[in-house]
């Protein structure tokens, strides 16, 4: 059975639509065993998607009361999508997912993932319509963003390739051996690398992030992963998340960890 747990979700808080109390009875409702809320980190210049300090501090204390009402039905934990540009805070989280979801040129900050037409005028504007540039600046992003974040999971690895299919762009050989770079260095760590099935939810793509050449990489080098839905609402969670599930199979993954109160535990895929 599909563990019914996840750890990247979001809400009103940030970019989400639900309140934390409409996801939390939702999960509870749908027979989660735990339920991570992980809002965007404030990055002070871009508020269009994050929470701010002040709305951080009131997203902390919600989840707190949610967590000691739902006591012994559900676990529930206060987690964080920190941005590699998050402004530094000194707000204690129960976890921290790690992303990157900019590349800075000069002094200005560009989304990767907001677009098909965002994206498209990004590269033809500042990287010379050199879609690989772009992505080597976003992997070199990628590969600091333990040191940077401190996370305990890494998120959307391969964020950069969400209009990939829409764009008519494929993962040449310098896109992957940027990504493999970022893999090569992040592999110490042994934070778990998240299957991401959030695009597949919206429509974008057709597999999970990372892709099978990078989760053949992360394979080849001992490393971990864990399945997330990256959901936006509640009528989406745990949707979908078998998809992950059996994509790390597919990929020759024998286990996964799943996301726990107490940390991350291993499961063999077989018992699932
Ligand atoms: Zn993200
Ligand atoms: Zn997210």
């Amino acid at each position: 059975m599909i563990p019914k747990v996840d750890f990247h979700t979001h809400t009103s808080y940030c970019d989400g639509k639900d309140t934390p109390r409409q996801m939390v009875e939702e999960a509870y409702r749908r027979g989660f065993s735990c339920l991570g809320i992980s809002g965007h980190s404030f990055t002070s210049f871009d508020d269009g998607w994050c929470m701010s300090l002040e709305n951080t501090k009131k997203y902390i204390e919600e989840i707190n009361l949610l967590k000691k009402e739902y006591q012994g039905r559900m676990d529930i934990l206060c987690g964080i999508e920190r941005d590699y540009y998050a402004t530094p805070s000194e707000f204690i989280f129960d976890y921290v997912i790690g992303s990157v979801h900019y590349v800075k040129v000069g002094e200005e900050y560009f989304t990767v993932d907001y677009t098909p037409e965002e994206t498209k005028r990004i590269v033809n504007e500042y990287f010379q319509g050199d879609f690989d540039a772009f992505a080597e600046s976003y992997f070199s992003n990628v590969s600091d963003i333990v040191e940077k974040t401190d996370c305990d999971i890494i998120g959307h690895f391969d964020l950069v390739s969400k209009f990939s299919d829409s764009l008519g762009i494929h993962e040449s050989e310098r896109y992957l051996e940027a990504g493999y770079n970022a893999i090569r260095n992040l592999i110490k760590y042994d934070k778990p690398f998240e299957i991401n099935i959030g695009a597949i939810i919206r429509g974008y793509k057709q597999v999970p992030y990372p892709s099978e050449k990078f989760m053949a990489e992360i394979l080849r080098l001992g490393g971990k992963v864990c399945v997330s839905g990256d959901c936006h609402n509640c009528c989406n969670l745990g949707n979908k998340l078998e998809v992950g599930y059996s994509f790390a199979r597919k990929c020759g993954f024998d286990t996964v960890q799943v996301f726990t109160k107490d940390g991350f535990h291993e499961l063999k895929i077989v018992d699932i």
